[in-house]
């Protein structure tokens, strides 16, 4: 069920409003997410907003350059990314939605980032839905950063 959250990072600095639904939560196998321990809910650009933080936020990349890797740059949290298997889409951190029950976040889906050629065709193949041509997350977050106020 889609649901409008809030969110964002540890000291606040980073707010965020998201269309998001806990019940396609995912986790993700490559070398960043494993390492975050992110969960992660897919949001379509249009269910995004940035309420606050365009001036803590900075962006990690590595690898391709497409995924955007944003964080805050006062307390280090990674509270939205955008990824590279969607780079026309934003990937909430759903440990950083306001009062959350970390405990009773259950992932029901699974990309293997690890093996990402692979997991990007299988994720393609089931869902018919391929990133359209030319989109890169440095776009996408120049578009989110651009709509928010401060
Ligand atoms: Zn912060």
């Amino acid at each position: 069920m889609l649901e409008t959250r809030e969110g964002g990072c540890h000291c606040g600095r980073v707010r965020f409003r998201a269309g998001v639904d806990l019940e396609r939560l995912s986790h993700c196998s490559c070398s960043i997410c494993t390492k975050k321990g992110i969960l992660l809910l897919s949001t379509d650009l249009a269910d995004f907003e940035l309420l606050r933080g365009r001036s803590a936020l900075k962006a990690y990349t590595f690898g391709t350059g497409v995924a955007q890797h944003t964080f805050c740059s006062h307390c280090g949290m990674h509270a939205f990314y955008i990824p590279r298997s969607q780079p026309h889409r934003v990937t909430v951190n759903a440990r950083c939605l306001d009062d959350i029950d970390a405990a009773s976040l259950k992932p029901t889906r699974f990309f293997d980032g690890r093996h990402w050629e692979d997991a990007q065709s299988r994720r393609i193949a089931e869902t018919g839905q391929a990133p359209p041509p030319g989109a890169h997350g440095a776009k996408t977050l120049q578009a989110i950063l651009a709509q928010a106020s401060e």
